[in-house]
């Protein structure tokens, strides 16, 4: 089969996409764990470096079974060009930090994931990148946060842990009518239920850790955009920088990509189910579901999204001791701050993930002690809300 452009479904090109088969014909995906490559000639040499003929150099710019995983990504996304990267922070942290120099500034929604918001608020500006972190659920504060040297946009939606949403084609056309760029991290909606690159966004960074793996085993990370872009900005900065992905662990994410339509779609109808029960507990002050119609922000995930969650933000009534009860009270959830694993896993947020935030900072986040983030795996349905009734009642 070759591997020319085609309108291929996701389902389809999360199969085939990006396949670059040996002379062996193997079926599944080859495992190219090699740092450098052999050249014929020295003039063969010498050609690959000039870029006159195609080919692998040096596995810290590119590999071919990291290649495979970057095509896949591409072929899902609807992007051009891909740099894939070795942990999520890494390809947060290259595609900000390549974006921008001393002396511009940085605005994005305050509420992110807890490392990107220390790359954006604390290790930028020692380099004399500034940045205003604010809500950005209203389109306002953009608008006022907005500087002569604002050359970025940075926002995570939904929001980790309380799923909050923002418009992203709201920000993106504000991004444009200044000639900013508009990075989004779409880790919580999956490269499946939301399509930042289509709702005008101008990159696209995942931790592949989470739902591309979904199975707990390795670290990845995804930076997608158009060809232009990752010439100009991301290329050298990879090359020289080198947060290149394990061979071993793109094998492991292609893998991942097989099954991801099977799993999202799976943990997305159970998620819906159990918040809808969640919703229904008098034990339970508050459930955030994105698909649910009491989501603060439903007209928005209605426009944008196509799918609900894997994730439940839910209060537990009774703060930090109740919702350590509960925590403590379930058999089959288990206890992790990971999140979009086969395995269901709960976290309390103000005490792990969120620690390291002031009291203040978790609260305009929506933080609070009895807050817990829930994301749901590819258990039995009524095996989970089984194992949820039960730790309700054993910690009331
Ligand atoms: C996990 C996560 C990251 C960081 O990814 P790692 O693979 O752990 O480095 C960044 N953003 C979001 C929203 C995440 O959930």
């Amino acid at each position: 089969m070759s591997n020319k452009k085609r309108n291929w479904k996701p389902q389809t090109a999360l199969v085939h996409g990006g396949t670059l088969r040996s002379g062996f014909g193997e079926t599944s995906e080859a495992m190219y764990l090699t740092q450098g490559y052999v050249y014929q000639t020295a003039q063969a040499a010498e050609a690959r470096f000039k870029g006159e003929e195609p080919g692998f150099i040096y596995s810290r710019y590119a590999n071919p079974t990291v290649d495979m995983f970057e095509k896949r990504m591409c072929a899902l996304e609807g992007a051009e060009d891909a740099r894939a990267t070795a942990s999520g922070m890494a390809a947060v942290t290259a595609a900000l930090l390549c974006s921008v120099k001393a002396g511009d500034h940085i605005v994005a929604a305050r509420a992110l994931f807890g490392s990107c918001r220390w790359v954006v608020e604390t290790l930028a500006p020692r380099y004399g990148i500034e940045a205003t972190l604010d809500d950005g659920t209203d389109i306002a504060n953009w608008e006022k946060a907005v500087r002569p040297n604002t050359k970025l946009f940075f926002l995570e939606s939904p929001t980790n842990p309380t799923l909050e949403v923002v418009d992203i084609a709201a920000v993106a056309a504000l991004a444009n009518s200044i000639g900013a760029r508009l990075i989004v991290d779409n880790v919580f909606a999956t490269p499946l239920q939301q399509k930042p690159l289509q709702l005008g966004a101008h990159i696209v960074v995942y931790s592949a850790t989470k739902h591309i793996d979904g199975q707990g085993r390795c670290l990845g990370g995804v930076i997608l955009s158009d060809k232009k872009w990752i010439d100009e900005n991301l290329h050298d900065y990879f090359r020289h920088t080198g947060p290149s992905l394990s061979p071993f662990n793109a094998w492991t994410l292609l893998k991942g990509l097989e099954t991801l339509p099977l799993r999202v779609r799976q943990q997305t109808e159970s998620a819906g189910k159990i918040a809808d029960f969640l919703a229904e507990q008098p034990q339970i002050a508050r459930v955030i579901y994105p698909g649910r119609a009491d989501h603060p922000q439903a007209a928005i995930v209605k426009k944008q999204m196509s799918g609900g969650s894997t994730l439940i933000c839910l209060d537990v009534k009774g703060g930090k001791q109740a919702a350590f009860a509960l925590q403590n009270a379930l058999d089959i959830v288990l206890i992790s701050n990971n999140l979009g694993d086969a395995k269901s896993l709960i976290t309390h947020p103000a005490t792990t993930t969120h620690k390291n935030l002031s009291d203040e900072a978790r609260a305009e986040l929506g933080i609070g002690p009895g807050t817990l983030r829930l994301s749901v795996g590819l258990e039995d349905t009524d095996d989970l809300l089984e194992d949820i009734a039960q730790a309700l009642k054993a910690a009331k």
